[in-house]
């Protein structure tokens, strides 16, 4: 993907008609993304151990901060290159504001807790083994910091 469009820079493959997938020919005007995070960024394109751990490990780190985890009748896929086909609707799936008996806590569960408490559930996963705690310490206080979702668990 490197031909921009003329009227909002998405990036096409060459041959591609420019302008009709991405913006209706400049029609469909976009506010401009928000900054994310400085240690994110940082994380995302830098070049230290840290980072190059984040990007390698970026799916786990990614499933240890989530809210929820997604529901959707998914099709099998049929002959053909691989095709992630969702039938119905998709929902969210979310549990109590605690955890059954003996069970860990998962999903938005762990932002009731201690940071650090939350960041050892989170390190203790087997998916996890690969994560340094630094680095989910680090996304776990930038998630607290912004999310207005945080904070409306931490209520309820
Ligand atoms: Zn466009």
């Amino acid at each position: 993907m490197v031909v921009p469009c003329p009227f909002c820079n998405a990036l096409h493959f060459p041959g591609e008609s420019l302008g009709k997938s991405c913006c209706h020919k400049g029609k469909v005007v976009l506010p401009p993304l928000a900054h994310y995070p400085p240690e994110l960024e940082e994380l995302m394109v830098g070049a230290s151990p840290e980072a190059k751990n984040f990007q390698q490990d970026i799916q786990s780190y990614n499933e240890s901060m989530a809210f929820a985890s997604m529901g959707a009748q998914v099709e099998a896929p049929g002959s053909g290159p691989y095709c992630f086909c969702i039938h119905g609707q998709i929902y969210h799936l979310t549990g109590a504001l605690h955890p059954l008996e003996g069970q860990p806590c998962q999903f938005a569960q762990l932002y009731i807790l201690d940071p650090a408490a939350a960041n050892a559930e989170r390190l203790a996963a087997g998916e996890n083994t690969g994560c340094l705690p630094s680095i989910m310490a680090t996304l776990d206080a930038a998630i607290r910091r912004v999310s207005p979702s945080v904070t409306a668990y931490q209520q309820m």
